[in-house]
């Protein structure tokens, strides 16, 4: 009990509830000429990074950028659908106009075609693309890049005992009688992939959830059987 007390304490990250989709509601509110200008915006910033970051990588079209009014992470990487997902309303970054931000968030997830999550891999890549940045005299987007790598370099490597670990205190705790469909969207979400490739790489989800499910009733049913001793 101790232990699952102390992993949960551990594990502060925001679940992301599918059922309440930040940004929701904000395309009804853009106007025609709004939307038009984030889309044209998105195609600039597209054409910019693939032909100066990217060269011959798209040659062919396949890969596409669209903007998502509701996406939860700033950017997605649908390898399935071969897309390119920005959320539509950025944070922004201190320094950075909004878009310098999109052609950052567009250079962190095209790197992620060629690597999956935040590890040694897509850090390389991140820090090629900062060189390139250095040399077209766009410093604060190499120091962008560059600062996005240190923060993934002092997140430890998302090993599958955590994911296992996430799983069995969203069922615990932070996402009592959510579906399992619910939280491996939601899970995937946080990570930065699609369902499809979450499930390949973390093979052992649904075990995991069935068997927190089944602890959770036996643990009701313990507590149960010690009331009924103490009358
Ligand atoms: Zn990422």
């Amino acid at each position: 009990m101790a232990g699952r007390k102390e992993r949960r304490s551990r594990w502060k990250i925001f679940l992301f509830n599918p059922k309440i989709e930040p940004m929701a509601g904000a395309e009804a509110s853009a106007t025609k000429e709004e939307q038009k200008k984030v889309k044209n915006e998105l195609q600039e910033a597209w054409d910019y990074v693939s032909k100066t970051y990217f060269p011959g990588w798209n040659r062919r079209d396949k890969w596409k950028a669209r903007r998502r009014w509701n996406l939860a992470p700033s950017g997605l990487c649908d390898r399935r659908k071969k897309l390119i997902l920005i959320q539509s309303l950025n944070p922004g970054a201190p320094g950075m106009h909004e878009f310098n931000l999109t052609v950052a968030l567009l250079i962190h997830e095209i790197c992620h075609v060629g690597a999956f999550g935040h590890e040694r891999k897509w850090q390389r890549l991140m820090m090629e693309k900062s060189r390139i940045a250095d040399k077209n005299k766009e410093p604060k987007l190499a120091q962008y890049l560059r600062w996005e790598v240190e923060k993934y370099k002092e997140t430890p490597a998302v090993t599958a005992q955590m994911i296992y670990s996430r799983i069995e205190d969203c069922v615990n705790y932070d996402a009592v009688g959510i579906k399992f469909g619910d939280l491996m969207k939601s899970i995937a979400r946080e990570y930065g992939m699609t369902v499809k490739e979450f499930r390949k790489r973390y093979k052992k989800c649904l075990a995991v959830y069935r068997k927190a499910i089944e602890w959770n009733r036996e643990e009701e049913r313990l507590k149960k059987e010690f009331m009924g001793v103490r009358r």
